[in-house]
């Protein structure tokens, strides 16, 4: 890609900007400079030295963007010229306007008639977001965005196989009384050029300098003065208009005769030929046959003779002429008629070059805060000296973007190298460091007549437009009813998509600001920004809104870590697990009843800590019994037996040998394990418990054909029986459940067969992992539900994994996990 700079670098007037891209030379803007110092004309030498043009396209109609199209024109006949419909009939107006001035100033016409007729009938255009392509043997495509600023003015946005451009043009973000603001989607250029008129200010309250106008010109009139305005023919002047009205309509400003004279008339009257391009409550009125600018009140001058009337009339009113500098125009005959009163105002309202009398009359603003007198005040308007004796005021109704706004639009579309180009130098200089700080790119600052080369070596990936389906809702979108847009988005377009906040506008049906779509999603749990494109949102997923509405729970494996941490090896912890659906945390302490009165602040913390309640398994670790046996009794001692009897909580040891503190052992043991010690004394057994100690043991193989029967009718059968022996020489029966958790089911079960068979029975601790993933499979089977792999089962915590092929309903998700868990004491969990 390639860029010459004709005009409009450096400075703002005839900005002129060609761009060699895939073979085809694309020229864009083609104005024409005011200050009449200075060459009129772009540089057309560097066009034609670097291979002339192949097409124009158009940001806006303002001469400074226009004024030269005739000149090249007709120099390159076979380039059509693009751009909005708008802009095409303002253009109309200015360019035969020109011509009027170039026949009556006898300067030498840069072009004739015939050539601004030519030139309008190669003239295509397309309505803004419409892409384009302007050529049969390339695949350039052009779109035009609407830019704010005046009715029509659009940004260009240029892309080709090897790199994309966008050009701003004129703009301004904010909405206008006229106008809408600027909508320019995220686009991804390589190359950008931006405006920097206003690039080093920012722009007062809007709403506080229609205020001050309006205040001025309501005080005027109060004296019985007049007002004029001199004012930009094509945009400010219908700004200007619409203000009063709204101002007199609200009662704000009293109600006086509002004239409206010069090329001003034509530009209303071609604004109300496309009302598309107009804010849109003036849209739909124009679209009613509503007159949208004059009224009884507002009237255009339509006879010459009415302007001395108006002068002279001692009624006080308003008069918005052009032209705005006050160079030519009735604005120009005006004032000097106004000037002459010092009950009357001159209200300035837009930008003034430097050797205008508008700018001129500017220094008198000062000279009156300054010396609080009018004197000497003089100015040339046109070949005439004047002393103006009026008020001067000014007031900031740009209709530019300041630097807040260019910034925002260098942000938005971040591109790698920027060209910033109509400003005056010393503004580029201010905006270039500030956009240099924000954006990690190349930053030009471009003069006329300057060539750029610009290699691109991986052109940005354009993002393909799609389609959305639509909710086509006529309410706006608020806090309250965003959820309705996250179920929409969820359900038929899904949470990894990124959407602009356009394209949920677009979804959600109803015309509103960007800026204020973008408020309710950053305010609302329901969207998320994306984490790399900040400027696109995600849905957020269901099960994390769940969580936000929920209090915070910690994250299973986070929350077992942290078990470790809470409780060391000195607590007697030698299990842990969860049970997901309660958040509950299961503790396995040798010995539960002491763990608990000893840890009882720890868990208390640990619980507000994880936001999970801590549960603690009932049953002893008999296990850990002997240990704890062993390590306290001397070793000089021979145990032959230890038996626990849960019923009493007691353990009772068989041992040979010399024991000389037996009490303070037992108080020892009772400490560690909360149980009593019962050394070799018989009387100490509960008679009950004796006559069952005593009953003999049933035969091995009777004892687990009992146990067959009992469980026969039971839902869980143990699939294990074996005899085992203790180390303490005790012989027991050990079952095996599918789990444990299912076996500690059945513990009043298990301790009716002890008593029945006289064996103690301990449920095993291993799980049957194939029949508990079989379970799960045919569980699945049954419901005709497909998972993505095989089941996996995490024993630490006591649960069973499915990746899930489909979605399934909350119900049928329910059934599942509960039927699971009654079949094998396992959580299953879907994801
Ligand atoms: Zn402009
Ligand atoms: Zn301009």
């Amino acid at each position: 890609m390639k860029l010459f700079f004709c005009g409009g670098a450096g400075g703002v007037g005839a900005s002129c900007y060609l761009v060699k891209i895939d073979g085809k030379n694309i020229l864009m803007d083609c104005g024409i400079r005011l200050s009449s110092s200075k060459d009129t004309l772009p540089d057309f030498r560097l066009i034609q030295e670097n291979g002339g043009i192949d097409a124009i396209v158009v940001s806006h109609a303002h001469t400074d963007h226009t004024g030269a199209l005739p000149a090249i024109s007709r120099q390159y006949p076979n380039a059509l010229i693009y751009m909005t419909h708008m802009s095409k009939a303002l253009t109309r107006v200015l360019l035969y306007d020109s011509l009027k001035i170039m026949e009556r100033e006898a300067e030498i016409p840069i072009y004739a008639e015939n050539h601004v007729r030519e030139m309008l009938d190669r003239t295509v255009c397309y309505s803004p977001n419409f892409s384009f392509k302007p050529f049969n043997d390339t695949d350039i495509g052009v779109t035009f965005y609407s830019a704010g600023h005046i009715a029509g003015a659009a940004s260009i946005y240029i892309t080709g196989s090897k790199g994309t451009l966008f050009y701003s043009g004129d703009f301004s973000g904010f909405r206008q009384n006229s106008i809408e603001g600027a909508s320019i989607p995220k686009l991804r250029p390589d190359v950008a050029l931006f405006e920097s008129t206003y690039g080093d200010k920012l722009h007062a309250n809007r709403e506080i300098e229609e205020q001050r106008l309006i205040d001025s010109v309501n005080e005027a009139i109060d004296r019985k003065g007049k007002v004029l305005i001199p004012a930009f023919a094509l945009g400010r002047a219908q700004e200007i208009i619409l203000i009063l009205k709204k101002a007199i309509n609200k009662k704000r400003l009293s109600k006086c005769p509002i004239y409206v004279d010069g090329m001003v008339k034509d530009i209303c009257r071609v604004y109300k030929l496309y009302p598309n391009y107009l804010r849109r409550d003036l849209t739909k009125k124009v679209f009613r046959g509503t007159e949208i600018f004059y009224d009884d009140n507002v009237v255009p001058v339509e006879k010459p003779e009415l302007r001395k009337e108006i002068a002279e009339s001692k009624t006080p009113s308003v008069i918005i002429a052009s032209s705005g500098m006050l160079t030519g125009g009735p604005s120009q005959w005006y004032a000097e008629q106004i000037s002459q009163d010092e009950k009357n105002l001159i209200a300035i309202t837009g930008y003034q070059d430097e050797e205008s009398p508008g700018r001129n009359l500017m220094k008198f603003i000062e000279s009156i805060n300054d010396d609080g007198e009018k004197l000497n005040r003089t100015i040339k308007l046109g070949e005439r000296e004047i002393n103006v004796k009026c008020e001067v005021g000014k007031y900031g109704l740009s209709a530019h973007a300041d630097k807040v706004e260019i910034l925002n639009l260098a942000n938005n579309l971040y591109p790698r190298r920027i060209f910033l180009v109509h400003g005056n130098p010393e503004v580029i200089h201010v905006l270039g460091k500030e956009i240099q700080k924000d954006i990690n790119g190349q930053i030009y600052v471009p003069l006329n007549g300057e060539q750029h080369e610009i290699s691109i070596r991986k052109p940005r990936k354009q993002r393909c437009k799609k389609v959305y389906p639509c909710m086509g809702r006529k309410d706006i979108l608020n806090q309250e009813n965003i959820e309705e847009l996250w179920n929409f988005v969820e359900t038929n377009i899904g949470t990894s998509v990124a959407l602009s906040i356009e394209d949920l506008g677009g979804i959600w049906g109803y015309q509103q600001d960007t800026e204020e779509i973008k408020d309710v999603l950053n305010n609302s749990p329901y969207f998320e920004p994306d984490r790399r494109r900040m400027f696109l949102y995600h849905a957020v997923e269901k099960s994390e809104i769940e969580k936000l509405s929920a209090p915070k729970v910690m994250e299973v494996n986070e929350m077992l870590g942290l078990v470790d941490q809470f409780f060391g090896p000195e607590s007697g912890l030698y299990k842990k697990g969860a049970r997901f659906d309660e958040k509950i945390a299961l503790l396995y302490f040798n010995f539960p009843d002491i763990a608990r009165a000893r840890y009882n602040d720890k868990i208390t913390e640990f619980e507000a800590n994880t936001g999970w309640q801590v549960e603690i398994n009932q049953n002893i670790n008999t296990s850990a019994i002997d240990e704890v046996v062993y390590s306290l009794f001397p070793s000089n001692m021979i145990i032959s037996k230890i038996s626990y009897m849960p019923q009493t909580r007691k353990v009772k040891i068989t041992a040979e040998g010399e024991l000389d503190n037996g009490k303070k052992l037992s108080n020892q043991f009772k400490e560690i394990t909360g149980l009593d010690l019962v050394i070799n004394d018989e009387d100490e057994i509960e008679p009950a418990l004796l006559s069952e100690q005593n009953k003999k043991q049933m035969e091995q193989n009777q004892a687990l054909r009992y146990i067959d029967e009992v469980f026969s009718t039971l839902p869980h059968r143990p699939y294990k029986k074996s005899v085992k022996v203790a180390s303490s020489g005790v012989k027991y029966i050990e079952l095996t459940f599918i789990s444990k958790t299912i076996g500690e089911k059945y513990s009043d079960v298990i301790n009716e067969v002890e008593q029945e068979t006289g064996y103690p029975i301990a449920v095993s601790d291993s799980c049957n992992q194939i029949e508990i993933i079989n379970i799960a499979k045919r569980l699945m089977n049954e419901k005709g539900i497909a998972s993505k792999k095989n089941p996996s089962i995490f024993l630490d915590i006591m649960s069973v994994q499915v990746v899930l092929a489909q979605d399934i309903d909350d119900s049928m998700r329910e059934e599942m996990v509960s039927r699971f868990s009654e079949m094998t004491g396992l959580n299953l969990e879907l994801k």
